[in-house]
């Protein structure tokens, strides 16, 4: 099943990579909001409500892994469910991925990447609802 309709924040610095997803993301039926580093991805995020964050390591004033931890330490706080934060980046060595999550992110996708990829992440993080509520739907039968 595809995923579609998530609202997402893409949390980017470099103007290509936010054109480029913008896009994709728009073609896949997803709405987005972007934010041009950690600082105002935080800010965004507690102003709305988001499926999914795409974030982005190296940017100024505040780098993604620090603006992935200051999402989970503001959730903590709030009592709020987790919301799922892949890491986009070209820095996609072992000790990169464990500082992601170490950081509390969800998964992690390398730079550059085919659409297909990100698609299958998208699934991958999100079908399992689908999935649920087709097994409902056949157990009822
Ligand atoms: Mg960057």
């Amino acid at each position: 099943m595809k995923v579609k309709g998530l609202k997402i924040l893409l949390i980017e610095n470099d103007e290509l990579n936010i054109k480029f997803v913008k896009i994709v993301l728009d073609r896949l039926g997803h709405r987005s909001d972007i934010a041009i580093n950690g600082q105002v991805g935080l800010d965004l995020y507690k102003k709305n409500k988001y499926d999914l964050v795409l974030m982005d390591l190296e940017m100024p004033e505040m780098n993604g892994i620090d603006s992935a931890v200051e999402i989970r330490e503001y959730e903590k706080k709030n009592n709020l469910n987790p919301v799922k934060i892949i890491a986009v980046t070209a820095y996609a060595m072992d000790t990169d991925r464990q500082s992601c999550f170490n950081a509390g992110m969800n998964d992690f996708l390398a730079k550059p990447f085919l659409v297909e990829e990100l698609v299958e992440l998208i699934n991958k993080h999100f079908s399992e609802d689908n999935e649920l509520i087709s097994n409902l739907m056949i157990n009822k039968n």
